[in-house]
């Protein structure tokens, strides 16, 4: 290969494809670009350890800067990536730089969806969003999360850990409903109402209002935000990242609301009419792919960048983690999955595809995702959403330990299961079988 392989986004799966290169025994050069000022960090965490303040951000690094020149990583932190033009497999950087590449990896991740037209909403996407999420709520005294998904769930126990009023609203009947389904959700739903959760289910959000009496209305569909982009800024190691994060967080939490500090929030209104007052408002209802940069490249683009079952999305062109939609033979369409597993499956095997290597493609490939909620850790394989049943094969919902399986007609789609982790090991190879085991 001649030039470097350029990969677009330092969370994990470009942190996992800069690093299965090394390991594969690629020597050439390697680039690695991040739109954020910090070294590659995990995103897990945020919702759970370090929002509770448990962990010290820092805990949260996957790779030092100096681990990563160790390793002959070229890491640019702060530089965006902002067009590509494959003809000339050239990409231009957001110092005005246009380098040449060998290999382009697009791993730029997702952005979170705001409600539209409102004041003063916290979203949780990176770690400068918790620690300004962490610093508004060691001061607020009640919280209304919108948004009952994973994130949302994660928050909110988070929140009630500090000992935080929380309101989870969200329009559908259950949390998590379109992830794992009613039966699963109306468990959670119990977890959470066991903790002094007030549950606000099946009304969706109609307006916020702030405390100088502003009424701020949102469309029934919540339009996409513009994927956010982060001030560019350099600092000298992971821990000067955590310092220089905090600054900016003092800074941008003022009044404790980045979006409009003079205007504070002072209660949610649902579609009902019901009014939950609240201090404090966290919006979890999802994201979109952030694929802004490569809008006039012609790589095929629709929920996020459009790729074969290894990654390819054009020619020296690959794409990995959430931002990527791989083609799945199994199903036979095109699967974007947000999940931190899929992400270092990807970039493993990106990188051995990029060299040529033989590989392991999206059909031997079950995605794994886990969720910690207070003492509750709930994992899934497979993909859970849209089955037709869910069967309790072991455990018991009411004991909050069990193993479900998700079918779709006699296709088994996912197991789902809380407590009995190696239980859900065994489980796994049903969804590699696609079927139930002989006994069951
Ligand atoms: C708070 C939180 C909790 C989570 N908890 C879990 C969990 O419990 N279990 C689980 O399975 N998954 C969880 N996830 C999901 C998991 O973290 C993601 O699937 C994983 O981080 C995806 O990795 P990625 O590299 O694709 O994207 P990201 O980690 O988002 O990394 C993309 C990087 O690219 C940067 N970037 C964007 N645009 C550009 C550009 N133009 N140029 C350069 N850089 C750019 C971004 O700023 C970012 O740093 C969680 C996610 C969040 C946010």
């Amino acid at each position: 290969m001649t030039g470097p392989v350029v990969i677009a986004g330092s969370g994990a799966a470009g942190l996992a494809t800069a690093d299965a290169l090394r390991t594969e025994g690629y020597d050439g050069a390697i680039l690695l670009l991040g739109d954020e000022p910090h070294a590659p960090y995990d995103r897990p965490p945020l919702s759970k350890q370090v929002l509770t303040g448990a962990w010290r951000p820092d805990r949260a690094v996957l790779r030092s800067r100096a681990e990563l020149a160790a390793r002959g990583i070229d890491f640019r932190p702060g530089t965006a990536a902002v067009a590509l033009d494959p003809a000339a497999s050239t990409l231009t950087l957001s110092n005005g730089t246009t380098i040449g590449y060998a290999a382009l990896v697009a791993a730029t991740g997702v952005a979170p969806r705001r409600l539209p037209g409102t004041p003063a909403q916290h979203v949780l996407r990176g770690l400068d969003d918790t620690l300004r999420l962490r610093g508004a709520l060691t001061r607020a005294r009640r919280v209304a999360v919108v948004g009952a998904g994973f994130l949302g769930c994660e928050i909110t126990a988070a929140a009630r850990t500090m000992g935080i009023a929380v309101t989870l609203a969200d329009p559908f009947p259950t949390p998590l409903h379109a992830p794992l389904g009613p039966l699963l959700g109306t468990m959670i739903a119990g977890l959470h109402r066991d903790r002094g959760v007030d549950l606000r289910l099946g009304h969706a959000v109609a307006a916020l209002e702030t405390v100088s009496g502003n009424v701020a209305g949102i469309p029934a569909t919540p339009v996409p935000a513009a994927p956010h982009t982060t001030p560019p800024g350099v600092a000298a190691s992971p821990n000067t990242d955590i310092r220089a994060a905090n600054a900016n967080n003092r800074a941008a939490t003022a009044g404790d609301h980045p979006t409009n500090a003079g205007d504070r929030i002072a209660a949610v209104l649902l579609d009902d009419g019901t009014r939950i007052p609240a201090d404090l408002v966290v919006t979890a209802i999802g994201c979109v792919p952030r694929v802004g940069w490569l809008r006039d490249s012609g790589v095929p683009l629709a929920d996020g960048v459009v790729c074969d079952a290894h990654g390819r999305a054009a020619e020296r062109v690959w794409a990995a983690g959430d931002v990527a939609a791989w083609w799945s033979p199994a199903l036979g369409r095109h699967v974007r999955v947000e999940h931190r597993f899929t992400a270092g499956q990807h970039g493993r095997i990106v990188a051995r595809d990029i060299l040529g290597l033989p590989h392991d493609a999206a059909p031997d490939q079950v995605p794994y995702f886990w969720s910690d909620q207070y003492d509750l850790k709930i994992q899934a394989y497979g993909l859970p959403s849209g089955a037709d049943e869910v069967r309790i094969v072991e455990g018991s919902l009411d004991e909050r330990r069990f193993v479900a399986v998700y079918l779709s007609g006699d296709e088994v789609t996912a197991v789902a299961g809380a407590g009995m982790a190696r239980a859900m090991r065994q489980w796994r190879q049903a969804v590699v079988d696609r079927r139930l085991p002989a006994a069951t």
